[in-house]
């Protein structure tokens, strides 16, 4: 048994907290938001989480996510489902242009769910676990350090002037974690990270279809919508009747600001003819303000430098080792994936230095591809956005993801692995270098067929649109 200090109280912390408690260890749990869940899930969404804002933005769970709920806690995945998550199986509806069905695949089902109702589920069951101790309104203000030539952490100070002591410390902070910088205080190395930013900005809104039903198939599996000219527009499912729809815009597109004003955002997705079905004005009522998020970026960090870790007793988990455009909906799922691998290396090994070498190894097998396929997909997408900027996508595999892409939608051998690497359950490399699926996929690339294009406005017409329907003065405020 093991003492642990987890740095957060999000997916990744709350994750990484139950899977080291039911592997026996003692797991200290710190998260700075003070308001404990609601003792119900309709009082979600007043939930103070402001140490997430994310949660004001679409999220999917991918299959993974629910694969590895299933096998190591199957009672959070049946918490989820209590709350009100829908099970979205991604054989039933396949794309309608596909030259037969594919065959199915029970793993293939996504968890359509509201981030905030997912973590309240989750938070509710990690509470109940006897070896987690978990205190909210405290925050981490910094590590305890043994000075070495490789420090040694040995806990962390909080914000009310104690400290707890722990044997290993678990980073959970976030995308912005403080973590790395109190490494560097304690006199470690920078830990290494490679950043580029996603080149989107979002822009989502939350609604309640009083009837509950889907309106229209799921045009892309587990969403409706599409990617059009500088800007993509897709509506997402969600638990209890609720859907969101969010509209990624470039960052600089300061014309696109317009979508801020809730009446421009209904027109403006009004106007979009594949998610206009979801929001029929007499069954769809908004359930929130516009919420805004900017700065992203895919980030990958390694606490393992040439081999050595920065530091001894600290390891990472979450979105602070491992960020990637949220468009691909993979954040969260990678957050839980990850908290499995810094469970699974402190259960296994005696020493902090194993424990780091072990999380590092698993990270880079299964965290850093995600990374990359990223990065590479977010630079298919610039070059459509912005034309006239040099980005370069592909190259780190046989065929491209945009290849693949087009490859699915009409080889239903190449949608059943491409599906299973979107939804995480397999490495990219072993869909895009494999042989029959390369061979596939370029058959397609090099035939006549390409997909209907889906109608929407054009980028001027959409910004015409939503600046109609706001009132001058009104032009930039949330509502
Ligand atoms: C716009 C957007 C859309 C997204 N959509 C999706 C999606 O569709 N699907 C998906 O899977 N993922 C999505 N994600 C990603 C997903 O939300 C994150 O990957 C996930 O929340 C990461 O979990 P985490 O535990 O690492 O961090 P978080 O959930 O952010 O939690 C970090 C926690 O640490 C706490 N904290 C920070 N510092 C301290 C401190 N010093 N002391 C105490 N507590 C501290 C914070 O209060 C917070 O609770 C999206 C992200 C964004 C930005």
């Amino acid at each position: 048994m093991t003492t642990t200090a987890v740095v957060g109280g999000g997916l990744g912390g709350l994750a990484a907290a139950l899977f080291l408690a039911r592997r026996g260890h003692s797991v200290t749990l710190l998260e700075r938001d003070p308001a404990p869940p609601p003792a119900t899930v309709d009082a979600v969404p007043g939930w103070a989480r402001r140490g997430t804002p994310q949660a004001g933005q679409s999220h999917a769970f991918v299959a993974l996510c629910r694969q590895l709920l299933a096998a190591e806690a199957p009672d959070v995945l049946a918490a989820v489902r209590d709350a009100g998550a829908e099970e979205i199986d991604l054989c039933a509806a396949p794309p309608a242009t596909l030259t037969t069905p594919p065959a199915p695949d029970p793993d293939l089902v996504v968890l359509a769910v509201r981030r905030s109702v997912f973590e309240w589920a989750l938070r509710r069951v990690v509470q109940a676990e006897p070896g987690v101790t978990l205190r909210a309104g405290v925050a981490v203000t910094g590590l305890v350090c043994v000075d070495g030539p490789v420090p040694v952490v040995r806990g962390v100070h909080l914000d009310d002037g104690s400290a707890v002591t722990a044997e290993t410390v678990v980073d959970a902070g976030g995308r912005r974690s403080m973590v790395p910088s109190w490494l560097a205080e304690c006199g470690a190395s920078v830990p290494d990270e490679v950043v580029v930013p996603c080149g989107i900005a979002y822009c989502s809104r939350f609604f309640r279809r009083r009837s509950g039903a889907s309106p229209a198939p799921l045009n892309r599996g587990y969403v409706a919508g599409g990617s059009f000219d500088r800007y993509s527009c897709l509506a997402f499912p969600a638990d209890n009747g609720t859907f969101s729809v969010t509209f990624g815009i470039l960052p600089e597109d300061r014309d696109m600001r317009a979508l801020h004003d809730g009446a421009a955002f209904l027109a403006a997705a009004r106007a979009v003819p594949v998610v206009s079905e979801w929001l029929d004005p007499d069954d769809a009522e908004p359930i929130s303000s516009v919420a805004t998020m900017r700065g992203l970026e895919n980030r990958f960090r390694s606490l393992v430098e040439r081999g050595r870790p920065v530091a001894l007793g600290v390891l990472a988990a979450g979105d602070s080792a491992c960020i990637t455009n949220p468009a691909h909906t993979r954040g969260s799922t990678l957050a839980i994936a990850s908290a499995l691998a810094v469970a699974r290396a402190v259960d296994a090994h005696d020493d902090a230095e194993s424990r780091a070498l072990a999380v590092d190894a698993e990270l880079r097998r299964s965290g850093e591809p995600w990374f990359w396929d990223s990065v590479d997909q977010d630079a298919s997408r610039l070059s459509r956005w912005r034309p006239d900027e040099a980005v370069r996508s592909g190259g780190r595999t046989t065929v491209s993801n945009a290849e693949a892409n087009l490859g699915a939608q009409r080889d239903p051998v190449v949608w059943h692995a491409f599906t299973r690497a979107q939804q995480l359950l397999e490495l990219p490399s072993a869909v895009l270098d494999d042989p029959d699926i390369v061979a596939r996929t370029r058959a397609v690339v090099a035939g006549d067929w390409r997909p209907p294009a889906l109608p929407a406005p054009s980028h001027d017409d959409l910004v015409a649109i939503a600046g109609g329907a706001v009132p001058a003065p009104a032009l930039g405020r949330t509502g």
